[in-house]
């Protein structure tokens, strides 16, 4: 018998045109998370298999990788019933238990035993040798047989994965990334539906530091556990915000920013042909998210703007950050752009026009073409997998 781990799909098996693209793009995710381990690595249309010898750490690796409906531990052996027999018993003689049930799959239709009269045929030989009785309720353990043309397959539990789609399926878009806690769980809810991701930060030193920056690096490297393509772009943008303060009343600063930063965002996807920008932006939030103020902001640009958790209360968001491994290195308090000189009273309703006309005071198009030729280009960031409970 062989140990191995079986990868069942996820949401992408009820994509039947373009199912072998899907799992085409998954086998080379998993290649490209697993490129530090041995490994041998083969699928058809309904299942994935891997042979290597660092079965948990793999599996490790594994769960981080969308597109992945389960993944399970698993053992073949030829489809004979003495081999299936002899290696359901070794695997149980390792393991305490009182009451069990067999689930048989029968995918190879040329093997003669029907799948329950398998089960049951199964059971009593456990019944036979070990001491312990049938639970088909509320078993301590569950046997699932697959008998699959290419062997029979065994494994007790399947870990669940994270589903979604394989990341990258849909192209890559552009993540505008801060230090707090919504973006990267925008970005981690992005990459779940295919979605890749470079990321944009905005840094205004010495207003900002270089531990905000690193931060903002950190919180790239643990979302890039779930892509493994990530780069931050880190934009220089001092000088731009340095000219709205001195030229746009008090109240209406944060919301010409957001439109320079929109406007910075919509020319580095199309320099770099990317497809979308993201943002971590949730209404009503702050005065700049509200409906009115992000009709305003986002009247720059007309690529689609994506907000993944626009929707979502701020606990579900610091929900759902705590379970990616974010939420920690999110609240280090470094100072981000956006709050410095955060004025008293920021418009929670601007006009367009009064922003159109405070643009006018100073040459912002060449402001941000600097910023934009001089983006420094963070790659290679680390896959930091957080440790979860
Ligand atoms: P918090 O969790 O504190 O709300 P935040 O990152 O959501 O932090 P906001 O001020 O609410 O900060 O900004 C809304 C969105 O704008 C962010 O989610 C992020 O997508 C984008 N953003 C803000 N500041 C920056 C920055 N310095 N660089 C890149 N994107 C930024
Ligand atoms: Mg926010």
């Amino acid at each position: 018998m062989q140990k191995m781990i079986m990868i069942k799909y996820g949401e992408l098996t009820t994509k039947k045109g373009n199912r072998n693209t899907f799992i085409k793009l998954l086998a080379n995710n998993i290649k490209s998370i697993l490129k530090n381990f041995k490994y041998e690595l083969v699928y058809d249309r309904v299942r994935m298999y891997i042979i290597c010898d660092e079965i948990d750490l793999v599996i490790k690796k594994l769960k981080n990788i969308f597109g992945i409906h389960s993944i399970v531990k698993c053992y073949k052996v030829n489809t004979n019933i003495d081999d299936i027999k002899n290696c359901i018993l070794s695997i149980l003689n390792d393991i305490e238990f009182n009451t069990f049930k067999v689930e048989t799959k029968r995918a190879d239709k040329n093997f003669e035993i029907h799948s329950m009269e398998f089960s049951r045929l199964i059971g009593g030989h456990i019944l036979k040798n070990i001491d312990c009785k049938v639970d088909v309720h509320n078993p301590d353990l569950n046997i699932k047989i697959e008998i699959r043309c290419e062997g029979t397959f065994i494994y007790l539990n399947e870990i669940p994965g994270l589903g979604g789609y394989p990341v990258g399926i849909q192209g890559t878009g552009l993540l505008m990334l801060s230090g707090g806690i919504d973006s990267p769980v925008a970005g981690y809810l992005a990459l779940k539906r295919g979605i890749d991701l470079e990321c944009l930060y905005f840094e205004s030193p010495p207003h900002t530091s270089i531990e905000a920056k690193n931060k903002v690096v950190k919180l790239a490297s643990i979302i890039n556990s779930y892509s493994g393509n990530i780069k931050v772009n880190v934009v220089p943008f001092t000088k731009l915000q340095e000219e709205i303060y001195k030229n746009v009343p008090e109240n209406y600063v944060i919301t010409i920013m957001r439109r320079m930063m929109y406007r910075i965002a919509q020319e580095v996807v199309i320099r770099k042909n990317l497809k979308v920008i993201l943002n971590g932006e949730s209404v009503g939030q702050v005065a700049s998210q509200t409906l009115s103020s992000m009709i305003v902001i986002n009247n720059v640009t007309n690529l689609p703007v994506i907000r993944p958790v626009a929707c979502l209360d701020k606990l579900e968001i610091i929900d759902i950050a705590n379970k990616i491994g974010t939420y920690e290195t999110s609240i280090l308090p470094y100072e981000d752009c956006c709050t410095i000189f955060l004025p008293k009273h920021p418009v929670i309703n601007p006009e367009l026009e009064k922003c159109i006309e405070y643009e006018k005071r100073f040459d912002y198009a060449s402001l941000i073409k600097d910023c934009v030729d001089n983006i420094e280009v963070i790659t290679n960031l680390e896959e930091e997998q957080i440790d979860l409970l």
